[in-house]
Formats: structure tokens, sequence, C-alpha cells
């Protein structure tokens, strides 16, 4: 019997969630139905309905928040080896469920499915990573200038909120729950509400892991509703969001509002800057993965690619000619390099950013699109000829479109480069290594590659200057996001001065 797009996103979520008929929020170990307006979801690869679910609400948010106080409470009562050894385990029991929790992301989310397997190995890694940490990140002893002992501790937070876009929703998931519960918080996560199955599965298997109950709280619905609730409840103490600069700047607004400290990891306007004297070959090819993979999907995308005038020509062919081979179909293909946009109102965007390129006098070098078919389909488009100060050039398209803008100079290059609202991540393909480092210097962005792209791994810090953001994900840096400094005095003289000064 054939399943309908409904059923199959079922089937593929039973698997973590055994008695489910539908989906909700993950509150206190049980998925709770909402009673809110109906979310209704589409497949990306065909465009077709699939599931509906209703929204959650401020009492979800509170039913949620207690079940985190709660575990928080016996999560830290732990030692801190103990807590690491069960964040470990929880990258053990993804490995476990690593091809259902893959088909389950590519299906829901039309990723193709070899890089949603790569993502799942990632988030596997994040809870390994983490948990090593849970008992090594700790306080220092200072040697202040008087009698007393003075040392600090880390602290956790307490109940930290995270909100996770729809591009990369297991992915963005780990990366925030893992550091924050090795650090003894509890979490309450509202993914998009257009992909929260993942994150759903990825809570469950975390208590099977040892997780207590409710440490892990995942809230099902739209972001002005129960997101903007969750911002509002008394009981959260930080606000971690991942997302587009628009809503950020709404998110980092409310949370003013209560002076909730936020981590705020935004969008992106990447520059790739490839200079003749690099190795075209390689440099094109990683040009591609830059904006390509993922379907451009990715804040750290190379979308402004600037290559140098006496190559330009040459390069751009390079790379439409790659581009045209790039084999672009269903999310559960194996051989799919590129899926489907993964939304509606996403590929729109997308048609639209490229249709306005054109009008403001680029040249379309890929070509027309082919004609529609069903899905959210763009293939791999090169806008060709553009200036810094076109639209395409300044806004995110987040989707498979990069523009191709020439320069003379380095000095050119860093310019236009750093002729952006935003500085999440950028790139130098060039065989001069002192200009390498020269260009990575800088360039103002939080993460910077030279002769490669994309390469991002939980060890090393990530973040935005500018409109990406402020905070660091990753790397021992998340820890800091995710606990507080306590200084401890102790008087250690045996008959203490009073003293009503500082010491
Ligand atoms: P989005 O900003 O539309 O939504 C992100 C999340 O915010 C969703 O869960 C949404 O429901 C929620 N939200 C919306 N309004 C809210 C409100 N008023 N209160 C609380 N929550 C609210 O982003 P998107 O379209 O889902 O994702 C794409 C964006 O994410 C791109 O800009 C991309 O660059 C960015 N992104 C950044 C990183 C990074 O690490 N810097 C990683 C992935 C994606």
């Amino acid at each position: 019997m054939k399943l309908n797009q409904a059923e199959q996103l079922l089937a593929a979520f039973v698997p973590f969630f055994p008695q489910a008929t539908g989906i909700g929020s993950y509150v206190g170990g049980r998925l709770l139905p909402g009673a809110g307006e109906l979310i209704s979801l589409q497949n990306p690869a065909n465009g077709q309905a699939t599931l509906q679910y209703a929204d959650a609400d401020a009492s979800v948010v509170q039913a949620a928040v207690e079940a985190a106080a709660t575990a928080q409470a016996a999560w830290w009562k732990l030692t801190h080896a103990a807590r690491g050894r069960i964040v470990f385990a929880v990258g053990n029991k993804i490995r476990e469920h690593a091809e259902a929790l893959a088909q389950l992301e590519a299906l829901s989310a039309g990723k193709p499915i070899r890089d949603c397997r790569g993502e799942v190995g990632k988030v596997a890694e994040m809870f390994e990573y983490y948990g090593g940490w849970a008992d090594k990140f700790y306080g220092d002893v200072i040697p202040v200038p008087s009698t007393h002992l003075n040392y600090t501790r880390r602290e956790p937070v307490g109940t930290v909120l995270q909100v996770t876009p729809w591009n990369a929703p297991l992915f963005t998931c780990g990366w925030q729950v893992a550091p924050a519960i090795a650090m003894g918080n509890a979490v309450l996560l509202k993914p998009s509400e257009l992909t929260p199955f993942t994150s759903l599965a990825l809570a469950s298997l975390a208590e099977q892991a040892g997780v207590p109950v409710g440490l892990i709280n995942v809230l099902a619905g739209y972001g002005h509703t129960v997101g903007q609730a969750a911002i509002d409840n008394k009981a959260i103490k930080k606000v971690v969001f991942v997302g587009s600069p628009q809503t950020g700047k709404k998110i980092a607004e409310a949370a003013a509002k209560r002076l909730l400290p936020c981590v705020l990891e935004l969008g992106g306007k990447s520059a790739n800057i490839v200079f003749e004297d690099a190795d075209l070959k390689r440099a094109c090819l990683g040009a591609q993965a830059a904006i390509f993979s993922s379907a451009g999907q990715s804040c750290v995308a190379g979308s402004r690619l600037l290559v140098q005038r006496s190559v330009y020509d040459r390069f751009v062919a390079m790379l439409v000619d790659g581009a045209a081979q790039i084999k672009v179909g269903q999310p559960l293909n194996d051989q799919t390099e590129v899926g489907p946009i993964s939304n509606r109102k996403q590929y729109d965007h997308v048609m639209n950013m490229i249709a306005d390129g054109v009008k403001a006098g680029a040249r379309l070098a890929t070509g027309e699109q082919p004609a529609a078919e069903e899905g959210f389909f763009v293939r791999p488009t090169v806008l060709a000829d553009v200036s810094n100060d076109m639209g395409v050039a300044r806004t995110e398209i987040f989707g498979p479109v990069v523009v191709a803008i020439p320069f003379d100079t380095e000095e050119e290059a860093i310019r236009i480069a750093n002729d952006s609202d935003f500085g999440l991540a950028g790139a130098v393909w060039t065989n001069d290594i002192g200009r390498g480092h020269r260009v990575a210097a800088s360039i103002n962005a939080g993460t910077f590659w030279i002769n490669a792209y994309k390469t991002i791994n939980v060890t090393s810090p990530f973040g935005g200057y500018n409109q990406s953001g402020y905070g660091r994900s990753s790397g021992v840096e998340a820890l800091y996001e995710y606990t507080h400094t306590k200084s401890v005095w102790v008087e250690t003289a045996q008959a203490p001065v009073a003293t009503f000064g500082y010491a």
C-alpha cells in the first residue's frame, strides 16, 4: 500500500514516538498536542500538503519551565563527571539511530539524504565533545592582594530558551543543546514551526541515554505565539537565537525588556575571494560547495564571489560549467547533491531575488531556470557582472544563487568584502601565503577560510560580526555563554581586621 505524504512523515517519526498519532510539544517526557491555530506543512520535494498540527501556547511554556526546573535541580546535583558521561551517551544514542534521524530530516526539511547523514554524525560529535568538557571547565584560584582565598565557580545559567531555524533543524538543535546541558542547564527549544520533527526525536533519545525527563523540552509552534510566550516567561534566564536578522532584532528587543541576555547567530552575505594566483580548479570546486551545497540555505554560504578581473571571465565560465553538472533531485535519492528549497515562502523569495538581480543589470550566466516542476526546486544559479551595491549583493538570498563581482587589487577586494551589513564568514583563494593571512586578518567576519570553504567543527568557535549577530557558539566559547562565573571570597587570616573598604 502506498502511503500518502502525511502518513510517510508520520511513519518516519513513529520510531522515536511509538504511540504518536500526530505531533506536538515534548514537555516533561510527554508529547503534548497544542490547542492553537493549525499549522500546515508541505513536502518541499513536491509541494504537496503533509501533516497539520496545532500551535502551542503559554500554558505549554509554563508546563515546560516547571518540568525544566525540577530536572535541572536533579541534573546539577550529579557530579560533573556523571553528567559528562550521560551527555556523551546521547552521542552514542544518536549514532544508534543515525539512519532513522537522517531519513526524518530529509523527509521533513527536504535536505539531501547524504547531507543529513553527515549532519547526524556532526550532532553526535557535539554531544561527545561537550560530554568531555563537563568535568574540565571549571573556575580559577586568583592571587588577590589580601589574606583571602578567592576562587571562581562556573555555574549553570538555569533554564535557557533556544530558538532555531528550518535550514538545519537537527544540527542547530544539537549545536545548542549539547553545551547547554553539559554545563548543567535545562532547555526549552523552539524549533522552526516548519521542521520540529528531529528536535522532538533528539529530546526523546537524550532521555533514553539518561538525561533526566524534562531537562530538554521542545515547543512545537510559531515564534510569535509560543516563542514569544517563552521569552516572556520569568523562568527563562537566557535566549540563544539562530535565525534571520529580522527576527533576531525582535527577539533582542523582547529580551531587553526583561534584561535577558541573548546570543544571536544570524544571517550572512559572505565574500569568497579568488585571486588570479589561486589554483583555479580547486577554487572553483570550493566556490560551488560554498554556495550550492544545501541549496544555498546555509548561513555561511559563499554568496558573494569576488574574482580578480584578469581571471574573471574564465572563472565564471568554469563555475557555470560546474553548476550545470550538479545533480539536483529528490532528497531521499542517494545521488542527489542539491535538494529543493525547504518551503514555499523561501522559494518565492529566491525566485524574486533572481528576477530583481536581472532587472538591476546582472547577467544570468547559467541561463533561465527550467519550467517549474512540482516542488520548490531552484537550479544552481550564477549572476555575473554584479556590482556590490545591487540588492542581490546586499540581501541574503538563502538559495543556490551566487553573485560574481570583479575586482582589481587586494585592497579593493578587502573593501568590497567588508562593504556589507553582515560579517559571518568568508574565504580567500590564493597561492601567496602572506596574502592569505593578510586578507584573513582584514575581513570583518567570525569565520574565515584560506583555500577552503565551509569546514566548520564543534571544536572551533563560531559567530558573527555586525548584523550577523553576537555571542559565540561551538568550542570552549559556548561554555562561557552557558555559565555564570561566581567569585567566592574566603578569609584565611586568624584575626581578620574589619575593613569597610575594599582590601
Ligand atoms: P527566522 O528568523 O524566520 O526563524 C527562526 C526561528 O525564529 C524560528 O523558530 C521561528 O519560529 C522563530 N521566530 C520567529 N518569530 C519569532 C518571535 N517573534 N519570537 C520568537 N521566535 C520567533 O529564520 P529562518 O527563516 O527559520 O532561518 C533562516 C535564517 O537563519 C537565515 O537568515 C540564516 O542565515 C539564519 N541562520 C543562521 C545561522 C548561524 O549560525 N548564524 C545558522 C542557520 C541559519
